[in-house]
């Protein structure tokens, strides 16, 4: 099976990856059904790198029913140590500008409806997850942003992620502000908290595409669409630069999250059955065996 340890997730307005050779399309089937779509696996500038894009091709999945638990299972499957999540957001700041990207640092859960953990039928699993996005990851996203010079790239933020289908209201927009939420999406969660749970090193490229509805401002879908045509275009900028800016091996970083695991298995072993075992091979394997 191809293998890679690049992982990008691709949301609104981002279905392939640029300039990406020699591709093999990989269809997975985890024990929690299958992906959005088929995962592309092919190499930038020599690097391999797999992509799935998080709605599907054609835009299929609401943000309610993307297969996260799947799609971060099938990353995992391939050898993926590093993903790089790509999201569409409305700004809740006026210096945070449509066309702008901002790499955060922090969420804020205000779903209502989703599978939060892979754990479940008698095996409980606490990770921290006090620092939802990998510090290592988000530094080189940084850097990478750097070198866009006609961009404005923002360091940090909260990502405050909604239900959705439907936008906010205005009342919800204004609360959100006030309350210190820098930005709001509807796909940061489960999938970070899931990437965290598989020992994956996480982060997100956040691309403004509008203010919300609290700036009283008349948004198009022409507008939000040509902001994020633009947007996506400097994500995968930096999604190429950044092929060759990742450790190969993730030992001596300081993040943690290879290591996500370690005593958070609260369940008793001589409590984890053999079909457990089995089914979470993938995943604990290094812990239970
Ligand atoms: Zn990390």
């Amino acid at each position: 099976m191809v293998q890679a340890k690049i992982g990008v997730i691709g949301g609104s307005g981002l279905y392939n990856m640029e300039g990406m050779t020699d591709t093999v399309e990989v269809a997975i089937e985890t024990p929690f059904g299958r992906p959005s779509d088929v995962i592309t696996v092919g190499n930038v500038d020599g690097v391999p790198m797999a992509f799935l894009p998080r709605h599907g091709r054609g835009h299929r999945y609401s943000p309610s029913e993307v297969p996260a638990r799947a799609n971060i299972w099938a990353l995992k499957s391939l050898g993926v140590e590093w993903i790089i999540s790509v999201s569409a957001v409305g700004s809740l700041r006026e210096d945070v500008a449509p066309r702008d990207l901002l790499i955060p640092d922090q969420i804020f859960d205000r779903t209502k409806s989703r599978v939060n953990s892979f754990y479940e039928g008698g095996l409980v699993v606490h990770c921290s997850f006090a620092d939802p996005y990998c510090s290592t990851l988000r530094g080189l996203i940084l850097a990478a942003g750097q070198d866009l010079t006609d961009v404005k790239v923002h360091d940090g933020g909260t990502y405050a992620c909604m239900e959705g289908p439907l936008f906010s209201t205005k009342a919800e927009s204004n609360v959100n502000r006030k309350l210190g939420m820098d930005v709001i999406g509807m796909t940061a969660l489960p999938e970070a908290k899931l990437a965290r749970e598989a020992e994956i090193c996480y982060a997100t490229i956040a691309c403004i595409t509008d203010y919300d509805c609290w700036r009283e401002e008349a948004v198009t879908v022409d507008m939000v669409i040509a902001n994020l045509s633009a947007n996506v275009a400097n994500a995968q900028r930096i999604l190429r630069s950044l092929a060759h800016s990742l450790p190969a091996d993730r030992t001596h970083q300081h993040c943690g999250c290879a290591s996500a695991l370690d005593h958070a298995i609260m369940t008793d072993p001589a409590l984890i059955t053999d079909e457990l075992k089995e089914r979470y091979q993938l995943l604990i394997g290094r812990y239970i065996s």
